[in-house]
């Protein structure tokens, strides 16, 4: 998954370009940059590369989930469905919101399901965040026609799973709004960075403004500005957006290396009675970040990480790690804050009780691998070599 892998000149030559002849900040001062507008580069290639309306680049995917999540109109009390399985950052865009996260059952495509969020669904419900985990996808055609069924807002946090499709159309751009990351291990990097996707025209407007303390961004007189509304700053630097830049030109040679490295691993997989393959609802849209598959039991699953990472190392068992599940997040299920948050005084789920035996079933039996862009043959080789000594 990581685009850091391939950091090489290019990177370095499109951060000099904004040191040496333009501006560190995202609008304004015409005059200083010489024409050199990294923001507004990358965020026209993500449109033209995933086939959206708008990409709005901000500071990070978690800052672009709490934008996408506000400018889509989630707000104070608001019930908005999320899966355990995820990073904890989905969760705190939500309660950022004022925001009341609902946890409900994924399934096997190790996303949220169509029935685990119907039966999460009250009458205060207002949104869904699908997360499309380990750069697979959500059964979407299934929650989409849900969320129109109930009037609900659907977000998707394709964090992930950047350059990912489903039948077609890039994940993040099939909800209302989507949001990317490009922190420092996603697919793409800026360093630091991410993006809120959009085909709404209003949604992009009110993102546009929200992530720049409300101005309007009308004229070239930054004082001058009028401000609808509200917002913070959530804005990306022109040096984090020059190496996106870089890293974008390079999606679709990381998708294939992905792509490549992963179907052979899969293939080997497959001839093991004890394992079954995470579902993929569209397989071609894989991407491929991750190989992700199930064992018979936690017993197993416990020892093949084990295993595996004695001999190869890059396997995660996401049910022990405190990183991406629900079970060991103690600060959410006790609410933690510095100080006290909306959520506090609102009626909430305990979420030291959430029961979600479906998804515990299915993450105590789930271990992913990263896949590397830098594997060559032999390094393919020793990984199917240790599924061979490890798996029945
Ligand atoms: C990485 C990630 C985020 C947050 O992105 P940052 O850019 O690190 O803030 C949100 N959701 C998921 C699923 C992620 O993997």
């Amino acid at each position: 998954m990581p685009g850091f892998e391939l950091f090489d000149g290019s990177e370095r030559d499109e951060v000099l370009e904004v040191m040496e002849k333009g501006f560190t900040f995202r609008y304004n001062f015409d005059a200083m940059r010489h024409g050199v507008w990294k923001a507004r580069e990358m965020e026209q290639m993500l449109c033209d590369k995933l086939g959206v309306r708008h990409a709005h680049l901000v500071s990070s995917g978690t800052t672009a989930l709490h934008t996408a999540l506000v400018c889509a109109g989630v707000g104070a009390g608001d019930e908005v469905i999320v899966p355990p399985f995820t990073f904890v950052a989905t969760v705190e865009a939500v309660l950022m919101a004022g925001a009341v996260p609902v946890f409900a059952e994924i399934d096997e495509t190790l996303c949220l399901s169509a029935e685990g969020i119907e039966a999460a669904i009250t009458p205060r419900t207002r949104a869904v965040n699908v997360v499309h985990m380990c750069g697979g996808m959500a059964d979407m055609d299934a929650i989409k026609a849900l969320c129109d069924r109930h009037g609900l807002i659907l977000i998707e946090d394709a964090c992930q799973a950047t350059g990912a499709t489903y039948k077609g159309r890039a994940l993040g751009t099939i909800g209302d709004a989507g949001a990317l990351s490009f922190d420092s291990v996603k697919t793409i990097s800026c360093g630091e960075g991410g993006a809120v996707l959009t085909n709404s025209d209003e949604i992009y407007e009110k993102a546009h403004m929200f992530t720049d303390h409300g101005h309007d961004h009308v004229g070239s007189d930054r004082g001058a500005e009028g401000h609808p509304f509200l917002g913070t700053n959530y804005r990306i630097s022109e040096m984090n957006a020059a190496v996106g830049v870089a890293q974008l030109r390079k999606l679709d040679t990381i998708l294939d290396i992905q792509r490549r490295n992963k179907a052979k691993l899969k293939a080997a997989l497959e001839s093991f009675g004890e394992v079954t393959l995470r579902h993929l609802p569209d397989p071609e849209g894989d991407n491929a970040g991750f190989l992700s598959f199930m064992l018979p039991n936690e017993d197993r699953a416990r020892e093949v990480a084990r295993a595996l990472n004695e001999r190869v190392g890059g396997v995660f068992y996401w049910w022990d790690n405190n990183w991406h599940y629900l079970r060991n997040w103690d600060h959410i299920k006790q609410l933690k804050a510095p100080s006290r948050l909306p959520i506090h005084d609102m009626p909430h789920p305990d979420y030291a009780q959430v029961q979600l035996p479906r998804s515990d079933d299915i993450i105590s039996r789930t271990l992913s691998m990263l896949i590397s862009l830098k594997w060559d043959d032999a390094a393919i080789e020793q990984r199917i070599n240790a599924f061979n000594e490890v798996l029945k």
